[in-house]
């Protein structure tokens, strides 16, 4: 017998009955559905497959898109600012961005401006002149930063409050703050004390508690900054705090954390973190909005005004930091539960108050240091009023190609103004700490290296104030840790 021809027609077989089952997977599962969140609402959006930009889905909720930030969440633990025009790409049953990452929702404020709490060290960091992983609230230099953690104090709770969180809403900004999934204590603390998503600082579960990157704490302390992060008796996170117990038996331990957040006041701490837990107990205990829960909210208003006036009263000028970790909704019982991807659980708060004669500051512009010449000053009024070309470029992101409409100052003009000789090297550094040397015919005329403020129209928001563009004519497939954002300095060597 020969097995040639039967081996053949039972391959032949297989590969046909192999094609009709890929056919019939594919096609059960070409669409997908979205949560599309504002702070005050929850939307699921059924897309059919291929890809379809962004502007498109927000406007399958029935909303009219006004090109505001879009934050999208995905399951590998990013927290990611998109443009309207970015593309999501629908296919068997998933919403990817860029090449492989899966979408878990996307966050816009439906009208309002939103913030997301990794601003929380960002301010914390900038306002002390310390290295910060990103754009702060407000540009501010103080001697003192008091931050306080409202415990599942959601945006949609502070918004129904009714008054009873005046002293809240008396400061100078408070804003919905898109937290992390899942929005639950140690996650949601983690994103906020870092500045960092997830997939940066290592938390991503209940059950993660080492922290890959440090805290606004740890990197005052570093700096030989007094600090102290005062808590309950939950050891959520591997970090160095300061734990209470409610030693007067009253039932919460928020009096106590209280007490020893003004004790580090009074003796001058300079970077304090206190973490209030009653609303988020009172509201799993008894439920949203009952009776207990609007008493904690009260207790927790009367905390924060006696900070405020503790401050407003003092000579440093200081910096107070209000946020929540996550929010919270009705679960089923009536009692409160968090841990969704829904816009009571998600949006949180992030508010900032400037005390003690703190003034804000303009955005920063940017140093030039010529190692013939002296260093010269260039503030960001300044900057933007240097001759400035415009241009369409690519940057690779980490998420895919972001295409855009830039408008900057060529390097060369910088370069020719301020400094002499031939730049051999440049170096650019950020507010972030990350600096790069760029090689010195980059600062040539005409190279197209432009040092950016505005795309398509707007200004740079979590990428600027000031961003390095690199077109591909020059760098090719570079890399797009190269294109630097919030550049604060600029160093030639000649
Ligand atoms: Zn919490
Ligand atoms: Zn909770």
């Amino acid at each position: 017998m020969k097995w040639g021809p039967t081996i053949a027609v039972v391959s032949i077989i297989l590969l046909a009955v192999g094609a009709f089952f890929i056919f019939v997977l594919q096609d059960e599962g070409t669409g997908a559905s979205l949560i599309v969140l504002t702070p005050f609402s929850t939307h699921k959006v059924e897309l059919e497959g291929g890809a379809v930009p962004i502007e498109r889905i927000i406007e399958h909720t029935g909303a009219t898109y006004d090109n505001s930030t879009v934050l999208a969440t995905t399951t590998d633990g990013e927290v990611l600012s998109v443009g309207g025009g970015t593309e999501i790409t629908v296919q068997n049953g998933r919403c990817l961005l860029g090449d492989d990452s899966e979408l878990l929702g996307l966050s816009w404020g439906g009208g309002m401006e939103i913030t997301t709490t990794m601003s929380v060290a960002r301010t914390a960091l900038y306002s002390m002149n310390l290295p910060a992983p990103g754009v702060p609230l407000v540009w501010a230099g103080v001697e003192r930063v008091v931050v306080l953690e409202l415990d599942g104090l959601g945006w949609n709770l502070y918004s129904n409050a009714n008054g009873r969180l005046n002293n809240l809403s008396g400061m100078d900004v408070v804003m919905p703050a898109l937290t992390t999934y899942p929005p639950i204590t140690n996650v949601g603390t983690a994103m906020a004390v870092t500045g960092l998503p997830p997939a940066e600082n290592g938390i991503r579960a209940r059950s993660d508690h080492t922290l890959l990157k440090p805290t606004f704490l740890e990197v005052g302390e570093n700096d030989g900054r007094s600090t102290a992060w005062i808590e309950g008796d939950s050891g959520f996170l591997d970090a160095d705090m300061e734990n209470n117990v409610d030693s007067d038996g009253d039932g919460t331990i928020d009096g106590e954390i209280h007490e020893a957040v003004m004790a580090h006041l009074m003796a001058g701490t300079e970077i304090v973190l206190g973490h209030y837990h009653s609303i988020d107990d009172a509201g799993h205990q008894s439920g949203p909005e009952s009776e207990d829960h609007l008493e904690a909210m009260s207790n927790i208003n009367g905390y924060v005004g006696e900070v405020i006036s503790f401050l407003e009263n003092g000579t440093e000028p200081s910096i107070l930091i209000t946020f929540s970790d996550h929010g919270m909704h009705e679960g089923r019982d009536g009692l409160g539960v968090h841990g969704e991807f829904r816009h009571e659980d998600m949006f949180s708060i992030v508010g900032y108050e400037l005390l003690g004669g703190a003034e804000p500051l303009p955005e920063p512009g940017l140093t030039v240091v010529d190692d013939i010449s002296s260093t010269v000053e260039i503030t960001f009024e300044e900057f933007v009023e240097l001759p400035t070309v415009e241009a369409y470029l690519v940057v690779k992101g980490s998420k895919g190609d972001e295409g855009g409409n830039y408008r900057g100052v060529e390097l060369s003009t910088i370069v020719d103004l301020h400094t002499s000789g031939d730049p051999v090297t440049i170096r650019l550094s950020a507010m972030d700490g990350y600096a790069v040397t760029l090689p010195g015919h980059y600062a040539d005329e005409g190279s197209g290296v432009i040092l950016a403020y505005e795309k398509d129209g707007e200004g740079l928001g979590d990428d600027g104030p000031i961003r390095l563009i690199i077109p591909r004519s020059i760098a090719g497939e570079y890399n797009g840790q190269e294109c630097l954002k919030g550049v604060i300095r600029l160093e030639v060597n000649s």
